[in-house]
């Protein structure tokens, strides 16, 4: 990160709140369950499929939690009866997680039989190291109940080829990704070439032991490799499918569902929407330098 990037990022809380929701609009369907349905209905048009996100992490109170997970149920019985192509993604500390880890589990498990009644599908997604264990753990217990639970590991982290080697026996389904947080170098690592190489490694070993896997990147190096792997391996398109966030490089997204393959849209919506854009707003310092702009150009 440059000293100019650096700055922008340190900026990031000093920008009003209107600045950072007109830049981060392309990144979040909106306040609402109907915008985020609305925004899958769009990317349907393209061919793609969504997942759906409530956004809200590391919440305090066991009200916010059943206010999450009611939320979620509805979000399903709007998938189904709308037609929707689209699953969920849960995060765990939204559920309770910090709190307890029995009501996040009470609040998890209310989830998944809704999920079933709808014939749908849950993706837990993957929060910083210090949830790693408790997330695995608790998607071992989820599987002994039901079939329709995916998760999230991260190549940044050194232990996850492991991980997915303690996982294999149960088919597991997972979504690859770099990983969004900042860990230390004793369990991270901290070289962009081994980040990848251990991304494609993941997606390697998941697809030659018949595991579904969501290829989540954006980063058009590891697209290819993966072609070059789906290619090498002779697998159909059922067996993966490619996962972007909203709003992020479209024009890869067009060409990926050209190429022939399948594709998911991760589609956050909810009130919580600050918290997440300036979190992604960070994460990306070309995007950061567009909200300076527009908040030293914006008429106030
Ligand atoms: P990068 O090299 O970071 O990005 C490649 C290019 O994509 C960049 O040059 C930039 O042009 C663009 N880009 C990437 N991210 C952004 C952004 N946020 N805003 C604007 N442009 C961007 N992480 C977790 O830790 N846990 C999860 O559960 C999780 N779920 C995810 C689900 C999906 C569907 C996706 C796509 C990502 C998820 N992530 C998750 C985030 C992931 O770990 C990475 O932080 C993120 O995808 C950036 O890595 P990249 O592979 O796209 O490569």
């Amino acid at each position: 990160m440059s000293i100019f990037d650096q700055a922008v990022v340190s900026l990031m809380p000093l920008v009003p709140k209107a600045i950072v929701g007109h830049v981060a609009r392309p990144y979040i369907a909106g306040d609402t369950l109907d915008d985020g349905l609305a925004a899958v209905r769009t990317l349907m048009a393209e061919g793609c499929r969504g997942t759906m996100d409530v956004l809200g992490e590391e919440v305090t109170r066991t009200e916010e939690t059943v206010a999450f997970t009611e939320l979620y149920m509805q979000t399903l019985d709007r998938i189904q009866s709308e037609g929707i192509d689209a699953n969920i993604s849960i995060k765990l500390t939204a559920l309770g997680l910090n709190i307890d880890p029995e009501l996040c589990e009470r609040n998890v498990r209310r989830i998944m039989d809704r999920a079933v009644e709808r014939s749908s599908y849950v993706r837990i997604d993957m929060e910083d190291s210090s949830t790693t264990d408790e997330t695995l753990e608790l998607y071992r217990r989820l599987r002994e109940r039901y079939d329709n639970v995916g998760v999230v590991l991260q190549s940044m982290l050194r232990r996850s080829l492991d991980d997915i080697r303690s996982l294999l026996s149960l088919k597991v389904n997972v979504r690859v990704c770099k990983g969004i947080y900042v860990e230390p170098a004793e369990i991270a690592y901290k070289n962009k070439q081994q980040v990848r190489d251990n991304f494609v490694a993941m997606v390697e070993l998941l697809l030659q032991n018949d595991c579904h896997v969501g290829i989540a990147t954006h980063d058009r190096h590891l697209v290819e490799r993966s072609y070059e792997l789906i290619r090498r391996l002779g697998l159909g398109p059922e067996a993966y499918e490619f996962q972007v966030l909203l709003g992020v490089l479209p024009g890869l997204r067009r060409e990926i569902v050209a190429a022939g393959h399948r594709l998911r849209v991760y589609v956050p919506f909810g009130e919580a929407w600050y918290a997440y854009s300036t979190r992604r707003l960070k994460e990306n310092p070309a995007v950061a330098g567009h909200v300076m702009k527009a908040m030293f150009s914006s008429k106030k």
